[in-house]
């Protein structure tokens, strides 16, 4: 086994470090309020996440994941996964946007089962960052039991016509269009009843905005008798169900990355602050009573990490995403609960600042928190563990 990170990835992470403090890290800090201070605005952060968006997709990191024919540069899973755990190890809010996945607004690899003519409306400009998309599958009534979703794709002639109820849904708010999971077989269901579609903007509506416990604001959305042509579709009708089930097992390295990034970006901050605080005559870290637990810490990093790699490997070298799914539920449980503990830890060495929101840690551990919950909350996985377990 040879665990060297190869030397052009070990590249192409500096330039991309490289580019995040040149050109992100200037719009990080005249934000800064937005992020650490009151409410954030929303008129105010969209255009500079729209910046982000564009100075990246310039640079070829945004889409970079994709194929070139798409617009992309072919970047291996491995690679992709280096960059969105340097994003997020470096602190920086914006640094998220600066790269497509896991973010649901930037392309999906999933638009590359749309027929080559939709290419130019759907693939293209949102590789370039100039539209945005999002992912609608969860329903009030399905979330973790997605099969069970209720919206229905009535096929009319030369157009679907769609009915139901998203929510939930990230970058709802402002995508120019939607990919949609519908029954188009109801008696099927994820044996062959659910498609997914590609929904433009003007064919739905969306509803009130979602505020949680990240700093992310889902959306819903209503489709009344959305009609869309014949040919949007995604890959197959009534493969739905196993195009998201895939698309989502392939995202676990990102997810995990991201847990990663935000992991070490936590430690990092505590260490510092372990280190030059000082209490009772002496720096904080010099008690065991606060370095056993960053030690520990340490210790969960470094295997989140060969966890992470391990499973960007094996998507990389088998291709086929339903293949790895107990290694994808494994990675995903144990990165997002272990880096949640890693952040708490950590906020518990900053003490009062590490609850402040202008602190370096309080908005990743809200963030970490999320990440248990969403894209297959913990006990998801811990279910399809089991099943690898034959239990
Ligand atoms: C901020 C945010 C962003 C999101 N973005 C998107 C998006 O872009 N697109 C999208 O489609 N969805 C999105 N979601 C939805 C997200 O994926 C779901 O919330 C998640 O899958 C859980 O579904 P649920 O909320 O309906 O919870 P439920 O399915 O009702 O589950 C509630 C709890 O019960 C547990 N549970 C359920 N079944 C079992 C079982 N069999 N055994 C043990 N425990 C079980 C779950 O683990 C969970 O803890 C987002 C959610 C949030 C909060």
């Amino acid at each position: 086994m040879d665990f060297t990170v190869p030397e052009e990835l070990t590249a192409l992470r500096q330039s991309f470090a490289s580019f995040l403090e040149r050109e992100v890290r200037p719009l990080e800090e005249e934000h800064a309020r937005q992020f650490w201070g009151e409410a954030p605005d929303r008129d105010v952060l969209a255009p500079v996440i729209r910046e982000v968006r564009r100075r990246s997709a310039d640079e070829g990191f945004y889409s970079s994941y994709l194929p070139e024919e798409a617009g992309g540069q072919d970047l291996s899973v491995l690679g992709t996964t280096l960059l969105v755990e340097d994003a997020a190890r470096s602190g920086m809010r914006l640094a998220m946007a600066a790269i497509a996945p896991p973010n649901p607004a930037g392309p999906s690899t999933l638009l590359l089962k749309l027929p080559r003519s939709l290419w130019d409306d759907y693939v293209f400009p949102v590789a370039r960052a100039e539209k945005t998309m999002c992912f609608a599958l969860t329903e009030p009534e399905a979330g973790s039991d997605a099969q069970s979703i209720r919206t229905r794709a009535v096929l009319e002639g030369d157009e679907w016509v769609i009915n139901g109820h998203k929510h939930y849904i990230t970058n709802g708010e402002n995508a120019d269009f939607a990919i949609v999971f519908a029954l188009t077989d109801p008696d099927k269901r994820a044996a062959g009843g659910i498609t997914a579609f590609v929904v433009p903007s003007d064919q739905f509506r969306r509803g009130k905005l979602q505020w949680n416990i990240s700093d992310s604001h889902p959306a819903e959305l209503f489709f009344d008798d959305a009609r869309i042509p014949a040919d949007h579709v995604i890959g197959e009708v009534g493969m739905g169900f196993f195009e998201a089930m895939a698309f989502l097992n392939a995202g676990r390295a990102y997810i995990g990355a991201q847990s990663l990034g935000l992991a070490e970006w936590c430690l990092g901050a505590a260490v510092d602050h372990a280190a030059k605080r000082t209490a009772f005559g002496k720096p904080l870290g010099k008690n065991q009573g606060v370095s056993f637990p960053l030690a520990r810490s340490k210790a969960d990093i470094e295997a989140i990490r060969w966890l992470v790699y391990h499973l960007a490997w094996r998507v990389d070298s088998e291709g086929d995403p339903l293949s790895i799914m107990a290694d994808a539920s494994i990675t995903k449980f144990y990165a997002t609960e272990r880096a949640y503990e890693v952040a708490d830890r950590a906020l518990q060495v900053l003490g009062g600042m590490g609850l402040m929101r202008e602190g370096p840690i309080e908005r990743a551990l809200r963030h970490l928190r999320m990440l248990r919950v969403v894209e297959g909350a913990s006990e998801i996985q811990l279910l399809v563990i089991a099943r690898s377990l034959g239990l």
